[in-house]
């Protein structure tokens, strides 16, 4: 087909020219002194990115390698874990935390709210013996297209007086969701490349406290590939104790620029403009989207629940086969009766009016009940001319 594919799945997402060009040079020697300035002006730029002032590690890994990492550096066998059930993501992590000699508390969740700083913070109450040593949220669910207020999840542990670190997997929401990995104090924020970050997947990142490093020193957990002690000493000088992703590292660099030249409040401003215009598309459309609660809908991502007797996948089928257009499918549970419209990373207005004119034609030839006003609502917001009380949601 010609023209170009629109990858709006919530991740990978769509690699900018600019980062691909810089990908593109000759791999150099990964300890020498061109490298080194290399990994000391990326280790440095992630900080910003993170809101940290404090180290920033990088794996040659997927984003579950991130999660692994987590977990191992931190706990010992027999530790005790809370996580909170919001949807696919929080699940795979779960099980991932299963396989591992830890015990696990699983706070139940109907996979259409985040997780709930109160239930949190009853449970560490009852944590009399701090048996529990993390508490593991997902900051961007990104099956269900909710986002968890870490913010006040922080606040519910300080309430409960509990010294569980808090864990945060940001793989779908940094840089392209507000967040604050010092501010919020957040012990470990995990993160992948292939989203926000506008990379290709082949990176992941586990931003470290303090308290996570001296809970590192004392954790009994085997681990050696993910060792943080083996990373950080190495990367004082820019360095990695094994081979890195030097060209992934060569796009780090140029997706850290990007960002920073937009500036961080501005992207977020942007996702959050372009997020909503998809929900009063969603509207318009009379479809309903999955997150339930206003104030946890995700910027990056609209998970759409089809109407009851259609199949989301064969939809989706549809609108690849049409208009050469990826959409996210539905994960666990919500497997054929959710597509994911994925809006983040290097993204506008107009690749956002595209989509969803994808989206909207698809519901036309797939037979799939709706109205014709979704993307002219999108459109109108956009163009700055729906105010506040023209929502669609009132209309
Ligand atoms: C994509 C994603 C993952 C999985 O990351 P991989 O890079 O596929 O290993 C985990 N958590 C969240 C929230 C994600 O969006």
């Amino acid at each position: 087909m010609s023209g170009r594919h629109f990858l709006q799945i919530p991740g990978p997402t769509n690699v900018p020219d600019r980062i691909l060009r810089a990908i593109d040079s000759a791999t150099i020697d990964h300890r020498g002194a061109d490298f080194s300035r290399l990994g000391l002006e990326v280790l440095d730029g992630l900080r910003a990115v993170f809101k940290t002032r404090h180290p920033v590690v990088i794996y040659p890994a997927s984003g579950t390698g991130a999660w692994e990492a987590a977990l191992v550096n931190c706990l010992s066998p027999g530790d005790t874990v809370l996580m909170c059930e919001t949807g696919h993501f929080a699940a795979t992590w779960y099980n991932l935390a299963r396989r591992y000699d830890l015990e696990t508390i699983y706070l139940p969740g109907d996979w259409r709210h985040g997780a709930d700083p109160l239930a949190i913070e009853l449970q560490l109450v009852g944590d009399k013996a701090h048996k529990i040593k993390a508490v593991c949220i997902v900051h961007n669910e990104t099956s269900t297209g909710v986002a968890s207020r870490i913010a006040e999840i922080r606040a519910a542990m300080n309430r409960a007086g509990h010294p569980a670190l808090l864990i945060v997997d940001t793989i779908s929401s940094l840089a392209s969701i507000d967040y604050r990995h010092d501010e919020w104090g957040v012990d470990v924020t995990v993160a992948g490349s292939q989203k926000g970050l506008m990379l290709p997947p082949g990176l992941s990142f586990n931003a470290v406290s303090d308290k996570a490093l001296s809970a590192a020193k004392t954790a009994t957990l085997p681990n050696s590939y993910w060792n943080w002690e083996a990373m950080l000493a190495a990367n004082k000088n820019g360095l990695f104790p094994y081979t890195p992703a030097t060209n992934l590292l060569y796009g780090l660099r140029e997706a850290i620029a990007m960002l920073l030249d937009e500036g961080l409040d501005a992207v977020f401003a942007r996702h959050a403009r372009l997020a909503e215009a998809t929900r009063r598309a969603v509207r318009g459309w009379g479809l309903d989207i999955v997150c339930l609660e206003p104030s946890e809908y995700s910027n990056s991502l609209t998970a759409v629940m089809m109407p009851d007797g259609h199949d989301a996948d064969a939809y989706r089928e549809v609108v690849l086969a049409n208009f050469n257009m990826s959409l996210g499918n539905g994960l666990g549970k919500l497997a054929g009766k959710v597509f994911r419209i994925g809006h983040l990373g290097d993204f506008n207005e107009l690749m956002l009016a595209g989509t969803l004119s994808g989206v909207e034609m698809g519901l036309e030839l797939a037979n799939i009940p709706h109205q014709k006003r979704g993307v002219q609502a999108a459109l109108d917001y956009l163009a700055g001319s729906a105010g506040e009380d023209n929502d669609v949601a009132a209309a």
